[in-house]
């Protein structure tokens, strides 16, 4: 099972470049950021995450061409079905990941995955020095198109 935090649902217009962007918190991250940002997210809270929610959020939020999942969760079996489902209205799927290496099943169900845990000292994305990337899959290669974010910071 994916759990979502339901009051923390937003649409967000900068994690993914060129996207308007439904953004879900998944809870039960199994991250170990030494400096997590967000530790509530590692303990199991939240309500199920599942293909008919999903599908009422992008009706109430019409117009999103995104769907991000802030979190991985447990269960990549279920998350990699839910970003089948999420393709299959018409949207994009992408996946913010705390880890640095991912199986090649739940590469190939997302559109853009971003990569590398969350070390204070190197900064989120829009921050040169840091270490996690923003890769975009553009026909079948996956680019890294973390730079984007570089240009926004002033
Ligand atoms: S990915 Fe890292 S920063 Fe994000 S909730 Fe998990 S442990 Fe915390």
């Amino acid at each position: 099972m994916i759990k979502y935090v339901p009051e923390m649902t937003s649409v967000v217009m900068e994690e993914i470049p060129d996207r308007v962007t439904l953004a879900v918190d998944i809870s039960n991250c199994r991250g170990e950021c030494v400096g997590c940002h967000s530790p509530f997210l590692r303990q199991d809270i939240g309500e199920p995450l599942t293909e008919e929610v999903i599908g009422n959020l992008v009706k109430e939020n019409f117009g999103v061409d995104c769907f991000l999942f802030l979190g991985e969760g447990r269960d990549p079996e279920t998350l990699t079905a839910l970003a089948g489902y999420v393709r299959s209205l018409g949207l994009a799927a992408a996946l913010y990941s705390g880890r640095t290496e991912l199986e090649p099943s739940l590469l190939d169900a997302f559109d853009y995955i971003k990569t590398g845990p969350y070390i204070p000292e190197r900064g989120p994305l829009n921050d040169p020095d840091t270490n996690q990337r923003l890769y975009h899959r553009v026909e079948g290669e996956w680019v890294d198109i973390t730079s984007r974010f570089w240009r926004r910071k002033h």
